[in-house]
């Protein structure tokens, strides 16, 4: 070969690296299209993890405390609480205490809206009205026991919030203040106060149905309430006395409502 005809050879070899490093830097810096993201959905892992937590927490919390009614341990094991409690309390969410849901409120102990959910006996197609809404768990649980439940939260934030978490379930939620009860829907077969009054309102009472449940926490704010237990029988009220609980008071109109 003549030593022209070489440098030719050498000269061409050099292009062809330059184009191939030219198409690999072109490659390299062109965007690569991203697929859609899926929403963020929990995984089958997390979906098990806290289902076992669940599990437990009925066993070890709720069955061992007495709590008997097969419909209300099954309901207690459906409901995800975790979704109903403020991102920064989620490791506590099956442990049996109250938490904080913002604005000085607390989402029950366990235990409790279990009890109370057992003494209101709801029966399926039974309509139900809570009092106090806060982040809809309560609620959520008495859906699982009749397709006719009710709800009113006084605090609008909380009230807007809890709506949108109960979206899909047969709950409907009114943000008003809830002394006066919801008329428009009454009578109820079972009323479930979850924020303790001074005395029982008289409205309540009124918009309950013949043979209707009352459960309602009575006291004065800031200590222990006394849970009642109260059927319409006939033109007789009769009240029962259950035992000893820890409620945040029932607000009247605007009082109290800061962040
Ligand atoms: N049942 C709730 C716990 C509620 S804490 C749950 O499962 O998370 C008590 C709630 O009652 C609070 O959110 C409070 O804002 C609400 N509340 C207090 N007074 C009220 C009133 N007069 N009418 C309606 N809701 C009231």
């Amino acid at each position: 070969m003549s030593k022209r005809l070489r440098r030719w050879h050498k000269i061409a070899l050099l292009l062809a690296i330059c184009a191939l490093v030219g198409i690999g830097i072109f490659w390299a810096a062109k965007p690569v299209p991203r697929r859609p993201q899926p929403l963020a959905t929990p995984s089958i892992e997390e979906d098990a993890h806290w289902g076992e937590l669940r599990l437990k927490m009925v066993r070890e919390q709720i069955a061992a405390s007495g709590i008997k009614d097969p419909r209300v341990l099954a309901a207690m094991e459906t409901v995800p609480r975790h979704t109903f409690v403020p991102p920064e309390w989620l490791s506590q969410a099956y442990d049996d205490h109250p938490l904080p849901i913002g604005y000085g409120q607390t989402i029950s102990q366990p235990y409790v809206v279990a009890l109370m959910t057992e003494l209101l006996d709801v029966q399926p197609g039974e309509k139900v009205l809570e009092i106090g809404t806060g982040s809809g768990y309560q609620a959520a649980i008495l859906a699982q026991l009749t397709d006719r439940v009710y709800t009113i939260e006084i605090i609008e934030p909380l009230c807007l919030q809890a709506a949108q978490r109960l979206r899909g379930l047969p709950v409907q939620v009114r943000c008003a203040d809830g002394y006066y009860g919801w008329e428009e829907h009454a009578p109820y077969d079972g009323i479930i106060v979850t924020c303790a009054p001074d005395h029982i309102p008289q409205p309540l009472v009124n918009q309950l149905a013949q043979g209707g449940r009352m459960v309602i926490p009575v006291g004065p704010p800031g200590s222990y309430q006394t849970l009642w237990l109260i059927k319409r029988e006939g033109q007789e009220v009769i009240s029962e006395r259950i035992g000893h609980v820890l409620f945040v008071p029932l607000l009247r109109s605007t009082e109290g409502l800061t962040p």
